[in-house]
This record gives structure tokens, sequence and C-alpha cells, in this order.
């Protein structure tokens, strides 16, 4: 009975602390889920390499540098919550070739509840974000410095692993949140706009 009231007080927690600090960061919506509705399908990371994906191996946040599905499922085993996020987009937007800043957020914003979430004492906090952070953060640079030699990321402050690496199922992650994952449409004055959405995760622990 005691565990019970301890984890609504955490749940509540992070409700009024995480979830304002992601919107102030720049989420458009986000949730606490349950560790136990993130569903990892390792056929998913296969997809980074099978066709291999044009950053592949290029950054120690992506394949075949990160622990994958495996080790994530091990780590959920010892999470209860996690928060999930989304930023929402018009999909030209989105599926522009000026969609580099949008993805910039995404990563600062799973960055920042992360480090929110540590000074709140949940020490073993983690972010994933999307997209490869070599083409994110570090496009201008031939090699991924925390691949070289003395191991350390040019922005660990804002740069975080990206959940395809993970085989985590965004999808499942949109379901859990109760968000419609493609074709929202946004009444505005001048017509009806087509908005998509991306999304991070922040594990709680
Ligand atoms: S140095 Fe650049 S490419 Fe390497 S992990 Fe950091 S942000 Fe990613």
């Amino acid at each position: 009975m005691e565990r019970k009231t301890t984890v609504l007080c955490e749940t509540d927690e992070i409700k009024g602390g995480l979830v304002r600090e992601a919107l102030e960061l720049g989420a458009t919506a986000a949730a606490v889920i349950s560790a136990d509705q993130i569903v990892v399908d390792e056929s998913l990371a296969d997809k980074c390499r099978n066709p291999k994906c044009i950053n592949y191996g290029l950054s120690k946040s992506c394949p075949p540098h990160v622990a994958g599905p495996s080790a994530f499922k091990e780590l959920l085993e010892t999470v209860s919550r996690a928060i999930v996020f989304k930023i929402e987009v018009p999909s030209e937007v989105l599926y522009s070739g000026q969609n580099l800043e949008l993805f910039q957020l995404l990563h600062e914003t799973a960055a920042g509840i992360e480090q929110a979430a540590i000074r709140m004492g949940f020490s073993g906090a983690r972010a994933y974000a999307g997209n490869s952070c070599k083409k994110v953060f570090c496009a201008d640079y031939l090699e991924c410095r925390a691949l070289g030699e003395d191991g350390q990321c040019r922005n660990p402050d804002r740069a975080r692993a990206s959940m395809s690496g993970f085989g985590v199922n965004v999808a499942k992650l949109y379901a859990a949140a109760g968000w419609e994952r493609k074709g929202v449409t946004h009444e505005t004055d001048s017509g009806s706009i087509r908005m998509d959405s991306i999304c991070g995760l922040v594990l709680i622990c």
C-alpha cells in the first residue's frame, strides 16, 4: 500500500514538473506513460543496417555503437515510468530540406527533460530522440568526436541517441500517449494545414 502511494506521488510530481518542462522547452504535448507500454521490436532496429541508413556507424549514438534492443529491454526492467513528448509541425516543414532546426529542437527537448528529471532526483533518467546526431549537430565535421580518441561528444547537453537503434516502436508510443500518429489537420482562417509530428522519450529512473 505504501509503495502504491509513493508511485502515485512520483507520477504527480512527474506530471506537474516534467510535463510542464517539456512544454516549456518546445514540445507540443507530453504524457507520462508506464514503462510496460514501451514496445521494443528488434526488426525496427534492423532497419538501421538493412538497407543501410546513410548515418549508420557515423556516430556514437547510432548502431552499431549503441547497446541495441536487448540491452534496452533489460534497462526497461529497471524503469517504471517515462515521458513521451511530441513536436507537431506542418508536414511540408517536416518533409522539407529545412528541417534541421526541428530535429535540433527534438534532441534539445529530450536532453532538457532528462536534465530536469535528474535535478528532481531521478538520477538514472535517460533521453532518446530521433534522427542521427551526426547529421543534426555535426554535419560540418568529418567525424564524430565521441568515436575518436578522447571519446568526448561535442554536444553533451544537446544530442541524444536515436530511438531507432534500440528498436523502440514509435507507433506504440503514440498509442500509449493517446495521440494520432499521422494525418492531423489544423483548421486556420486561411484553410487547412496538414500536420505531422516527431517524438522523443525520456525514461524516468
Ligand atoms: S560528437 Fe557529434 S556526432 Fe558524435 S555523438 Fe556527439 S553530437 Fe553525435
